[in-house]
């Protein structure tokens, strides 16, 4: 069988080396990785930034041992450069040349620092440890800029820890990007009852280790700032030597990294750099945790040409989960800026649950906020192969509903 080359040691590519071989591959498998790190994950680098160190966090839910299953594992030979050639690709490192019949990117993503702003973020171990050490002796005055995913689960442990916590959000309300201002909203709550500052509608002017300043003139002095405002494709190291889509790698339904006349051969990508073409749900955007865990079987079974599973299809439904502020949110499917959102509330329960359909009718999306039922019942709903047609009428939980 053609030799496979790994570009990344993260979730995406321990999960690529492991379905491989669960599949019956037994050909050779190289790993270039660029942290120097076994793989570790990611989630609990922000939910479990005080109340976990070093090792504890690391390979804690990546179940494959990679030195075992890859033939070559090079944990600190990042990728520099990398040159398409017929059979396959050759991946430029600084002091080797790898040419494979297959080359999968799984590089993930990079933290966005604006230029200009001195701020720490949030997306490697190393960044965790040096945080933690900051936030380590005696509470210290944090402020946040970015109420999205991150920015929101660090704020929650750190304000609990004893922390003097604010936050600082453009939008006008928190998760707004991902949940829409209305949905987002419904967590604003959530920041006073933990004693945490939220300033929405607050564009950042200047970021300073010891002080963020507004654009409307205000000064949030710091003893610790975070930007959380995002993270970015790592593809910066390819140069133009593949077609990128706002830094990020176009893949088809097998994962193949698409050029303007269709799949390029060879050439693979999952995880966080890329972003996947979707029957459902059109372009979906890497970036959360299940499409890297579970993204790769599909593509080494489209590339081994295993069978898929009918009862769970190759066209994943987006699902993102997050724990912040002492509360759980389960995100399913992707909703768009157009799409109307239904707040499902029972008002003698906990939490609360939210359906988006589409003007025509179609639900695009469910969310569950302290509803461990509903996260099943969003699953069941939004199942494949087509999208639903879900009238919420006067429901007061998913779990009421019926595809
Ligand atoms: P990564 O895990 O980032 O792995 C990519 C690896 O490639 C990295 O080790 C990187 O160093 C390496 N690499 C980069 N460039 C090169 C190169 N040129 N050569 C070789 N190697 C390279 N998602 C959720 O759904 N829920 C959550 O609650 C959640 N919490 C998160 C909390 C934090 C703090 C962070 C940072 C992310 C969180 N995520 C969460 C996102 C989730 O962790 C990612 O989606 C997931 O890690 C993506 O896996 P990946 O393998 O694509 O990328």
């Amino acid at each position: 069988p053609p030799d496979v080359l790994v570009v990344g040691a993260g979730l995406a590519a321990t999960r690529t080396v492991a379905a491989l071989r669960e599949h019956g591959y037994d050909g050779h498998v190289r790993v270039l990785g660029a942290e120097g790190l076994a793989p570790y994950d990611r989630p609990p680098l922000s939910k479990h930034l005080l109340d976990r160190t070093g090792p504890a966090w690391l390979a804690d839910e990546i179940d494959a041992d990679l030195t075992a299953l890859a033939d070559d594992v090079r944990l600190a030979e990042p990728a520099r450069a990398l040159r398409p050639a017929p059979g396959g690709a050759t991946v430029v490192t600084d002091g080797a040349e790898h040419s494979a019949a297959c080359v999968v990117l799984a590089t993930g993503a990079a933290a966005v620092r604006p230029a200009g702003w001195e701020a720490r973020t949030l997306h490697t171990a190393h960044d965790a440890a040096g945080l933690r050490a900051l936030l380590g002796s005696g509470p210290r005055r944090l402020v946040l800029v970015g109420a999205g995913w991150i920015g929101a689960e660090v704020a929650g442990v750190a304000a609990a820890a004893g922390h003097d916590v604010s936050v600082v959000e453009a939008a006008d309300a928190p998760l707004a990007g991902p949940l829409g201002v209305e949905v987002g909203g419904l967590t604003r709550p959530w920041y006073a009852a933990a004693g945490v500052r939220l300033l929405t509608g607050a564009p950042v002017a200047d970021v300073r280790p010891d002080a963020v300043t507004l654009a409307d003139g205000r000064v949030l002095p710091a003893d610790v700032v975070l930007a959380a405002v995002g993270a970015r494709p790592a593809t910066a190291w390819l140069g133009d030597a593949l077609p990128l889509h706002q830094g990020r790698l176009r893949v088809d339904d097998g994962y193949r990294v698409l050029g303007p006349g269709g799949p390029l051969p060879g050439l693979l990508a999952v995880g966080d750099v890329a972003v996947r073409r979707s029957a459902r749900y059109g372009w979906v955007p890497g970036g959360h945790w299940d499409a890297a865990l579970r993204g790769p079987d599909v593509l080494v079974r489209h590339l081994l040409g295993v069978p898929t599973d009918p009862a769970t299809g190759d066209d994943l439904v987006p699902y993102v989960f997050s724990t912040q502020l002492g509360h759980d949110l389960a995100l399913l499917g992707l909703p768009s800026p157009g799409d109307e959102p239904t707040v499902l509330r029972d008002p003698g329960g906990a939490g609360f649950s939210v359906l988006w359909s589409r003007p025509d009718g179609t639900t695009t999306a469910a969310l569950a906020a302290d509803r461990p039922r509903d996260v099943g019942a969003a699953r069941r709903l939004l199942a494949p192969p087509a999208l639903p047609r879900i009238d919420p009428g006067d429901a007061t939980s998913l779990a009421a509903l019926r595809r």
